[in-house]
Parts: structure tokens; C-alpha cells; sequence
């Protein structure tokens, strides 16, 4: 089951595993680089607001949990000015009453406000084994897919206030039967809805296998049992990374113009801002050949809106629910990567071609969605990358049994 590559077309997309298998090592290496530098590898989070759901007092006391953040100081003015200045912004219009975060109405993602939160240099951060298990993580978890249960007036998270034990059912989509649907019978967008967050815990879990502590030895490196069990014994699960790699490049194909156009200089010198310009170039033009994804074919039903709206609603939740998340460094990956998932669903689904005119709307996004958005695609691709080393390592494994 490990050796195998998905073939064929990747369903509700128009893109195919083979082109994204032969794009992802160059598309991976651009990303790799490109998040080193100054404008993708800082970010700004507010990693301390309570979990809004539930009494969530779990501390991670593993220094593997901890996150290093930088001297506010340390981070160009430009873009702390910059952000304060969006946030005026945005002040005006639709803000929810949850105390440190926001929301515009066409976004996917409650934003942090601009006058809490740390920075964090992302680089000096990955993401990797922890030892972030049991219960807690086992509620978060439950409680995203417990959003995917559209069609209830109440959020689903509030039935489960207390902490009482997390009884996990086989797989997550099991979740999904408590109302008496299955996945396969429901609509277009609801499955997409479960195909997103199923691929983006598929990625993490990608990440934790890939980068494992071996506690006998102390040390750091790749758990082929952990990917087995945790993925390759569910070909789905795989399948939607691909899924999620596709429907982030066509946002960021669809953003071409759009990334091109961006400032990315934090200090003056027009080398820094060519050089990411450059980088972004390639992974644009790549989202151009693999990022096939027809994201008109949703929402268009009768209720479409209705259904958008709480689609929306739903993946808001999700973003919210990382404040859930009992360990510094998941959580602060937890919210790079909802925030850019929600970023490019705003984008497919919010935004039409003349929104995403540069000299337009040159304030479209804030710098915290771009840094999100290309992070989260960095992610998946290098998830990939790991899967194909899994894939080595079972050969190898096999071969000399
Ligand atoms: P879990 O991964 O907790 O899964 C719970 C249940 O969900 C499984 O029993 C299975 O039924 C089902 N399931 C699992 N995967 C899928 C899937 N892809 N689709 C559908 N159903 C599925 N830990 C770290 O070490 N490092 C991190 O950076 C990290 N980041 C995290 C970020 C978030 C937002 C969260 C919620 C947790 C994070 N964790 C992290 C914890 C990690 O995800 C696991 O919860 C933990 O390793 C325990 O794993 P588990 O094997 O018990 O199953």
C-alpha cells in the first residue's frame, strides 16, 4: 500500500496525480527557498486567546511543544505599520464581538487583531513530532469535523462543552453518520468541506511521521509504522493532499497578477524584492500547469448562498478552534495553515477577476494571508516530497525482508 502513487484524475478537481507528481520537486524547492526570506518566514500570531469552546487547560510541557518568537523590534517597520494600517481598514465593516479577532464578511478565517500577538520567525519553527496527544488533541480534531455537519442551526462544537473522554470513532468520517448521512450521499460541498480538513490533518500527520523523535536514540527522523497506520493504510487520506496541493495552487494562480504586483521588500533594496519576485514567478507559473481546479462548479444550486454562507460560517470555526490547541508550536502551525486555507477559499469563492486587479484593489489581502497562503503551500508540497520518501523507505524495508 506504501509504494503505491494515486493515478488518474484527482475527483472535483480537472488536474491528475501525474502532473502534480511531476511538477512538486521543482514546485517544492521554489517554496523552499522562498520561505526563507524576510517577507514569507515572519509571521504574526496571537498564540495565547482562550479556547472560546471549551476549558481547554493543557499545557504541553515538552520543549518540543515551545516556539521561539522574535523581538518585535526585529521585524521591518513597514509591515508592522502595514498591518496597522489594513486593520483601519477593515475596522469599519462587519467585526465579530469575540475579543482579539475579526472577520471581513468575505473572509474564510477569523484574523488576529494587529495589536496582539507575537512574531514568529517560521523558519527557526517547523513543524514536527511534538508529543501533542491524548484527549485534547483528540477533541480538536473531533470538534473540525464535527463543522463539517452543515444544515444544524447550533454549533455542533457546543454540544460537547465538557471535558469528558474523546471517544474517537474508527475514522473521522464517521463523524460525519451521527446525522444520519454519509459522506458519499452528501453534496458537492460538503464533501470538499471534509476533503480539506481530512488532507490538512493527513499533511500534519505527513509532517510528524516524517520528522519523529526516536525517543531510544534522541534522534529526529523519518517513522515509516507512524506514516503507515496514520496514512498510507488510508488511500484517501493521501489522495487529499493532492487534493488540497490543487486547490491552493489555483488560488495562487488565480492571485498571479495579483502576488506579482505585491511589495515584498522590508528594507529598501529592490534586490530583495527581484529576488522574491523571482522565486514567486516560477510558482505561479507552475499553479498555472497543476492548479486545475473548476471552483465554479460549486455554490451554484439552488441555496447556493445559503450554503456558502454556512460553509463560510464552518471553516471560521475551524480557524477559531486553533486557539483550542493545546500546544504552542501545533497551534502556530494550526493557524498558518487554516488561515491559508481560508485565503484560498476566499479567493475561488469570494473574489472575481476584477476584485484581484492589483491596481484595483492593491489592499486586498493583508501580508499576513500571503505569508499564510504560500506557507500552507510550502506544507503540502513538502508533504508530498516526505511521501515519497516513505515510499523509498517501505522499498528498501521490503527488499530486505
Ligand atoms: P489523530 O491524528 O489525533 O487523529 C484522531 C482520529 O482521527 C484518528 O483516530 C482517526 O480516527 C481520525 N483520523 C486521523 N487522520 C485522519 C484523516 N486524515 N482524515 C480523517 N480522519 C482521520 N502533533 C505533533 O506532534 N506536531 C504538530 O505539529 C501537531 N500539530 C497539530 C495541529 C493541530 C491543529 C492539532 C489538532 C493537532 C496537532 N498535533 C500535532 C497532534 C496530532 O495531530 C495528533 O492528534 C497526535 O499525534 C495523536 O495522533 P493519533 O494517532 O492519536 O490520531
Amino acid at each position: 500500500t506504501c509504494e503505491q502513487t494515486p493515478t488518474g484524475p484527482i475527483e472535483t478537481t480537472m488536474c491528475d496525480y501525474e502532473t502534480v507528481e511531476s511538477v512538486n520537486g521543482v514546485l517544492y524547492n521554489e517554496l523552499h527557498e522562498l520561505v526563507q526570506t524576510p517577507f514569507f518566514k515572519y509571521f504574526r500570531a496571537d498564540l495565547y486567546r482562550e479556547c472560546p469552546f471549551w476549558d481547554e487547560n493543557t499545557l504541553c510541557m515538552s520543549k518540543d511543544c515551545a516556539i521561539i518568537t522574535v523581538d518585535e523590534s526585529d521585524i521591518p517597520v513597514k509591515w508592522r505599520a502595514e498591518t496597522l494600517s489594513k486593520l483601519e481598514r477593515t475596522s469599519e465593516e462587519l467585526r465579530d464581538d469575540l475579543p482579539g479577532c475579526y472577520y471581513r464578511d468575505s473572509d474564510f478565517c477569523f484574523l488576529d487583531d494587529a495589536t496582539e500577538g507575537d512574531y514568529v520567525d517560521l523558519s527557526l519553527n517547523p513543524e514536527r513530532f511534538t508529543g501533542y496527544v491524548g484527549d485534547s488533541a483528540h477533541r480538536v480534531w473531533k470538534s473540525i469535523y464535527e463543522e463539517n455537519c452543515f444544515g444544524q442551526s447550533e454549533l455542533s462544537l457546543l454540544k460537547n462543552p465538557t471535558n469528558a473522554p474523546v471517544v474517537l470513532p474508527d475514522t473521522m468520517s464517521e463523524v460525519l453518520r451521527t446525522d444520519g448521512s454519509q459522506p458519499n450521499e452528501q453534496c458537492l460541498e460538503k464533501r470538499v468541506y471534509y476533503k480539506i480538513v481530512s488532507g490538512l490533518h493527513a499533511s500534519i500527520s505527513t509532517h510528524i511521521c516524517h520528522e519523529h523523535l526516536d525517543k531510544s536514540t534522541g534522534e529526529w527522523r523519518p517513522n515509516l509504522e507512524c506514516y503507515v497506520t496514520r496514512i498510507a493504510s488510508h488511500p484517501e487520506r493521501l489522495q487529499y493532499i493532492y487534493f488540497n496541493t490543487v486547490l491552493l495552487l489555483r488560488a495562487v494562480a488565480r492571485l498571479g497578477p495579483y502576488l506579482s504586483a505585491y511589495d515584498y521588500c522590508s528594507s529598501g533594496s529592490h534586490e530583495e524584492h527581484a529576488t522574491t519576485v523571482d522565486k514567486l514567478a516560477k510558482v505561479i507559473e507552475i499553479a498555472g500547469i497543476a492548479g486545475q481546479f473548476d471552483e465554479t462548479v460549486l455554490f451554484r444550486g439552488e441555496n447556493a448562498n445559503v450554503l456558502k454562507a454556512e460553509f463560510k460560517e464552518h471553516f471560521r470555526n475551524v480557524t477559531r478552534i486553533m486557539d483550542c490547541v493545546g500546544c504552542d508550536k501545533c497551534r502556530l502551525w494550526g493557524k498558518v495553515q487554516t488561515m491559508g486555507l481560508a485565503t484560498a477559499l476566499k479567493v475561488l469563492f469570494e473574489l472575481d477577476e476584477k476584485a484581484l486587479d492589483p491596481r484595483a484593489n492593491a489592499n486586498l489581502l493583508h501580508r499576513q494571508e500571503v505569508v499564510a497562503l504560500i506557507n500552507t503551500l510550502h506544507r503540502f508540497t513538502e508533504s508530498l516530497h516526505a511521501v515519497d520518501d516513505f515510499r523509498r523507505l517501505w522499498r528498501e524495508a521490503n527488499a530486505t525482508d
